[in-house]
This record gives structure tokens, sequence and C-alpha cells, in this order.
């Protein structure tokens, strides 16, 4: 067996697919016949164009024709005469094997665009590596996993997935995720919960130990993997997931009903997203709202800027679909462990401390300007809240609210509406912010505390690093003393305050920060209905109580052992 952190419920059992993401080797290698080489370069190229035009009409019918042009124009280098000749006379003069001669020739190309002084042509050198390593890999045999067209259900299993992997993939076929790195709040955790399929990440070597086709079965919970299992341990899975589905169902009853405890503290479920897509998946688990939409993902996976006209279209979208429930969507949070291929930032020491979020749009306000716009425009089809991520101080907040009002004054200048009312709030993951919060309450209508972000910020301890992961801990005595301090200041300011970090979901946390007074929860879909289930089990007074306690203790230990014994 296999041991990792549970990061999707569910049970999966099924035939293994590893992807392996390794850098190709191509040797170089003097021919005998070059009619045989060129062959097999023309039956690469032929083979590697059939798969894009299959990958191309999925795209088309799945995501639409934006997705749809990003392989057209993958198609089109391969079309590209001067690419396909330049590598046969290198074969026929040079009597070079295929592989070596189209490498040569791709470099020689992929350098002619990248010093091109022209963003858009510089980005072509990106798509024309994309395809180079398509054709590669059909020379040398390697296969060519297309997510995206997948013959048979599979277990994927990998070091980790980007997030265009995910995006791509036909999500029917997929049973589960298992992967080398990654703690419950990498991304790849995240886009398992929200699309509903169990994961188990963190699992260092599973893309050695397994292979295609064995067959696993594993709990997303507990992070348990069983590797060709014996007929026994299938059946007691198969009764597990029988199990788990049935109490999925019996949380149904659930839906529509409000989030109150048994003493008539009511609070707010909402969910996180990624794209106006999963409002759906938030709907089905009757959220209460979206308490975080996560834009970077319009900004990724893609080769430049999204327009103006774009991220309008994405957030009408999702205030359209979820009104007259609240949305809040978070300004660009990119940086740290997200990346833009398109933005090129320089090498830091310390991603997670550097460049990234507010302090790049501050740097960057084209780059804000123009999502600010569109989420001005878009506010009028439903309930807006704008939230900025990672403050660390007052000057930050003052000068992103600054933007706005400048981008608000710009709009009515061209006569373009947007809403009067939209509330405006901060994230809360950095020290500095929580432990500023009295300061920084007096300038906002709302908190939402970064839960995944404020624990390795106050620990030291990155979220994504695997070695050290038994140390980034929710219930550090230290973290709940910074959620107790941002609750309490929000109060008395009389602002609300929310928590869109994985700890909001986790049913372990949920009744503390119900007793230390949480208003608003907000966390994958999945878990909506389950902490709704709990929260009507509880009552606030009990909690209030229990909040004490836990503060009292001086160990995460003590606090997990007291919350085991207590309430599970
Ligand atoms: C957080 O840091 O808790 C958070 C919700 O943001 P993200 O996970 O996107 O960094
Ligand atoms: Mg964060």
């Amino acid at each position: 067996m296999m041991k990792g952190t549970g990061a999707s419920p569910g049970i999966a059992l099924g035939k293994v697919l590893v992807i392996q993401n390794e850098e190709l080797v191509v040797e170089k290698k003097y021919i005998e016949s070059t009619e045989n080489e060129k062959n097999r370069f023309s039956d690469a190229v032929e083979k590697s164009k059939r798969e894009l035009s299959n990958i191309r009409d999925k795209a088309m019918n799945e995501f639409g024709p934006e997705k749809a042009a990003i392989f057209d124009a993958h198609i089109l280098v391969l079309e590209d005469p001067e690419l396909i000749s330049k590598t046969i006379d290198k074969i026929e003069a040079e009597k070079l094997n295929a592989e070596y001669s189209f490498k040569e020739i791709i470099n020689q190309f992929v350098s002619i665009f990248e010093s091109m002084d022209n963003d858009y042509m510089r980005e072509r050198a990106a798509d024309i590596r994309d395809v180079s390593d398509r054709v590669l890999r059909n020379l040398l045999g390697i296969k060519v996993i297309d997510l995206s067209v997948l013959d048979e259900e599979v277990i994927l299993v990998s070091n980790d997935l980007t997030p265009s992997e995910t995006a791509t993939m036909d999500k029917e076929k997929v049973l589960g995720f298992l992967t080398n790195i990654g703690g419950r709040t990498s991304h790849t955790a995240i886009m398992a919960r929200s699309l509903e399929i169990p994961a188990v990440v963190g699992l260092k070597t599973v893309t050695q130990t397994l292979k295609d086709g064995d067959f696993v079965v594993f709990n997303g919970e507990l992070g348990e993997v069983l590797i060709n299992p014996s007929v026994e341990e299938i059946d007691y899975y198969k009764n597990l997931k029988a199990k788990y589905e049935e109490e999925k169902k019996e949380l149904e009853s659930l839906k529509g009903q409000i989030s109150i405890t048994i003493d008539e503290r009511k609070v707010e479920l909402a969910g996180n997203i990624g794209t106006p897509k999963d409002v759906e998946g938030l709907q089905k688990n009757d959220a209460e709202g979206v308490g975080l939409y996560r834009t970077e993902f319009i900004y990724m996976d893609r080769d430049s800027l999204p327009t103006e006209e774009e991220q309008f279209n994405a957030y009408k979208e999702v205030l359209e679909s979820i009104n007259p429930k609240p949305a809040v969507i978070r300004t660009l949070d990119i940086g740290g462990d997200k990346e833009l291929s398109y933005l090129k930032f320089d090498e830091e020491m310390n991603p997670f401390l550097g460049y990234r979020a507010i302090r790049l749009c501050l740097d960057r306000q084209d780059i804000f300007k123009t999502q600010l716009r569109a989420l001005l425009r878009a506010s009028i089809y439903g309930n807006l809240k704008i939230m900025f991520p990672m403050i660390s101080s007052l000057e930050e907040l003052l000068e992103a609210k600054k933007v706005l009002e400048k981008v608000k004054k710009d709009l009515t200048k061209e006569g373009i509406d947007f809403s009067s009312d939209i509330e405006v709030g901060m994230m809360i993951e950095v020290p500095s912010a929580a432990i500023a919060s009295d300061i920084l309450a007096k300038h906002v209508d709302f908190f939402s505390i970064g839960t995944n972000d404020l624990i390795q910020y106050t620990t030291a301890v990155d979220r994504m690093n695997e070695k050290i992961h038994h140390l980034y801990n929710p219930f550090n005595p230290a973290v709940l003393r910074l959620i107790k301090m941002v609750i309490d200041n929000g109060h008395k300011e009389g602002i609300w305050v929310g928590m869109c970090g994985e700890m909001a979901g986790d049913k372990r946390m949920i009744p503390i920060l119900l007793g230390l007074g949480l208003d608003e929860f907000s966390m994958s879909p999945i878990s909506v209905l389950p902490a709704r289930k709990l929260i009507k089990s509880l009552k606030y007074e009990d909690m209030k109580q229990f909040a004490k306690e836990v503060m009292n203790m001086s160990s995460a230990k003590e606090i997990e052992e007291l919350i085991e014994k207590t309430l599970l």
C-alpha cells in the first residue's frame, strides 16, 4: 500500500495510465538510406497532424472556437513548407537521422522567432516547440498521450498535473488522480475537488512504482492506494464506494436548506471556483454564492493576456448564473506557483515571497485596470464583490482602491454603466495583514481569510514542499490565534469575515471556526453539503466554549487530539 495526502474524496478503482513528462533525448546518428529516413519523417508529420486535428475537433466541441484555434495554429506549423523542406534537405545532404535533423531545424526556427521584436512572434516560438515535441515523440516511438482523447476509463498517474492538462482532459474517462507531489492546497488537489474526481497527491514515487495497466484502488479521503489488490480487497473497496455514494445521496435532502446551528446561528456556505463552468458544480451542491473566483485561470493556458472583452464575458457569465446570490471575484493572483508563459518574470529566489498578485498588479497597472474595467462592466449583471489578494500593508490596499476609483471615473466619463453598490474586500493571507487587521478593517467591506497561504507564511512552510508537509499544520496555535484576531477585528469594525482557504471546508476545523464567529465559509463545492450537515448538528454556544478551550491549548497535537476525541 502507498500512502499520500487525501486530496479529493471518493473511492476509485481502475487501470492506471502513467504520464511521463520526461525530457526527450535525441541522438545524432548517420544513416544509410536517406529514403527510409525521409519516409519516417513524413509519416511522423502526418501522424502528428492527424492527432492534432482530432484534438482540435474535440476542443471545438467542448470548449469552443478559442481553444480550437490553438490547435489550428499547431497544425499550421506542420504545414510550413520551409520547415519540412529544410529538414528533408538536411537528411539528404548530411545523411543524418530524421530526429536529429528535425530538431536542428526546429532550433533554428525557434531562435529566429525568439529574437523577434514582437510579442506575437515570440509566442509562436512556444507553439513550434510544442508541435516539434509531438513529432519527435512520434519519431522516437514514445507514446503521445492526449488527455483530451482517452480511449478508456483510467486513473491518471503523474508527477503533477498542469492546469492545461486538467483543463483539456476528458473528464468522463478520468476516474482519479495520483501524483508524486503536492498537498491538499496544491492546484491539482483543488482542481480535483472542483471536478469531483477522487485524488491522492504527494505519493512521492507513484510514477516509478506503477506502470500502465496496473490495477489500483484508492481512497481519496484517507490517501491510501492499493496496488493490484486481492479479490477481497476489491470487494471491500467496492462496498466502500457504494456507501460513499449512498451518503452523497442522503446529503441531497439538505439542498435548499439554510446553514444554521441548532441555536440558530446562521452562516453562509459559499463555493470556490476557477472557471465560469464551475458554477454548475456549485449550483449542484447548493452553495450559497461564490466565495472565491480565482480569476488567474482566465490568464493561464494561453499565449497572451486576455482582453477586456474576454474577461467581461467570463465575469458576466459567473455573475448572471449565480444571481441573486453574491459572487466574490478575486483580482489576478499570479506568481508563486502560478506562472504565465507569456509574461516573463525574472527568476526569483523565493517566488512565493516575490513579485506576485497585487504586487504585480500595482506595478503593471495596465493589466490591473483592464481587469477592473471588465469587472465593473460586468457588475450590473449580478451581485459582485471585488477582492484583492496578498495585501500586506495599508498602503497597498489604499493604492489598489485608488486604481479602482480611477477606473470607475474613466467608465463614468465614457458613459459606461456599472453597479453603485459593489463591496470591496481583501484576502487576509499574509501575517502582516492579519496582525494589522484592526487597521485594515476600517477600509474594506469584508475580509476573507486565505489559510492556504496564511499557514505557509505564518509557519514558514512552503505549501508545495512534500518534505516538510507535516509542518504545514492548520492546527498550529499561531495560525488559530491569527484567525481569531482577524475575526474579532473585522467584527469590531462591523464588517463580515469569511474564509476561502481549504481550512473552511475541513470538517475538523468547521466547529472551531464557527465558535470563533466566522460568518462565511467558502470551500470546494463538493464540501458544501457535508459542511451544512455538520453545522446543523452543532450548537453555536457550545462551539464558542469549545473554541475558547482550543485557544488555551499550546500545541497543534493537543488541539488535534481534542477535536478527534470530542467531535469525530
Ligand atoms: C489561500 O491562499 O488560502 C487562497 C484561497 O488562495 P490560493 O489558494 O489561490 O492561493
Ligand atoms: Mg492565496
